[in-house]
């Protein structure tokens, strides 16, 4: 399958830092998005040094030799427990981090990450930055916020709308930076011809609603221009919070 992929973030229109991370890398099929949190911009060194040890971790391991990280899981794919050894490693690195630089205390980051191989693509995460598929004119979400407001709305506590706007809505039940041991959700799934994969930090999904980014990721036929127009309508709504996207097209066209 062929991946054409796109990155972009941006600030938004009321911060005055950016603290997502993002990476794209389509001939390793491979693409994260990782939004940080923590002062003194600590938030911008979590979700950096998440990437980087995520995606310096993938590299070597497609080289081969690198060794898997923690208990592997034979029900999923090689891709998979990679991808998790790779989060797990990357949660280290920030857990080490905040706990032996003071300024540094107390930041942490989410992660989301794809993985394509061959025609399979595992997803991994950890806190509310989402991954979507949209597939034949619908868009699904392949990813559980771990927020305390997402843990309500499922379990019937609180509907969608009082999520929204409840005043609990950034705080997250999972991320990296605060537990050794974190768990981490993973899925796979067989890629279609014209699956177009979405990672988005919440600064997209709280200011775009889901048929507005099916309508743009569908009626582009390239990630860089969805990209800027997902950025700009996150923007156009109001822009409350650092906007980051990953597109990654697939095609069995050559
Ligand atoms: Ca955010």
């Amino acid at each position: 399958m062929k991946i054409l992929a796109h990155g972009l973030t941006d600030k938004g229109l009321s911060r005055t830092n950016n603290e997502d991370s993002f990476y794209s890398d389509k001939d390793l099929g491979l693409f994260i998005v990782a939004d940080g949190m923590g002062g003194h911009s600590a938030g911008e060194v979590a979700s950096r040094m998440a990437v980087e040890a995520l995606s310096g971790y993938i590299r070597k391991s497609c080289a081969g030799g690198e060794p898997l990280i923690g208990r592997s899981d034979s029900g999923r794919s090689d891709a998979s427990n990679r991808l998790v050894s790779g989060i797990r490693l990357a949660n280290q690195v920030v857990c080490e981090a905040a706990k032996n630089n003071p300024s540094w205390k107390g930041m942490g980051t989410t992660i989301v990450a794809a993985l394509a191989d061959g025609n399979r693509v595992s997803i991994a995460h950890a806190g509310d930055s989402r991954a979507y598929l949209v597939r034949s004119g619908t868009i699904s979400q392949l990813t559980d916020d771990h927020s305390v407001v997402a843990e309500q709305v499922r379990q019937g506590l609180l509907s969608k709308e009082e999520a929204e706007v409840s005043e609990y809505r950034n705080l997250l039940t999972r991320a990296l930076g605060s537990d050794e041991a974190l768990e981490i959700d993973v899925t796979e799934f067989d890629i279609m011809d014209g699956d177009r994969l979405l990672l988005c930090s919440d600064g997209l999904s709280t200011m775009v609603a889901d048929d507005e980014v099916l309508m743009i990721i569908a009626s582009d036929d390239l990630p860089e221009s969805a990209c800027t127009r997902l950025v700009d309508e996150a923007n156009n709504n109001g822009g409350r919070d650092n906007i980051t996207v990953v597109a990654a097209f697939f095609t069995a066209k050559v």
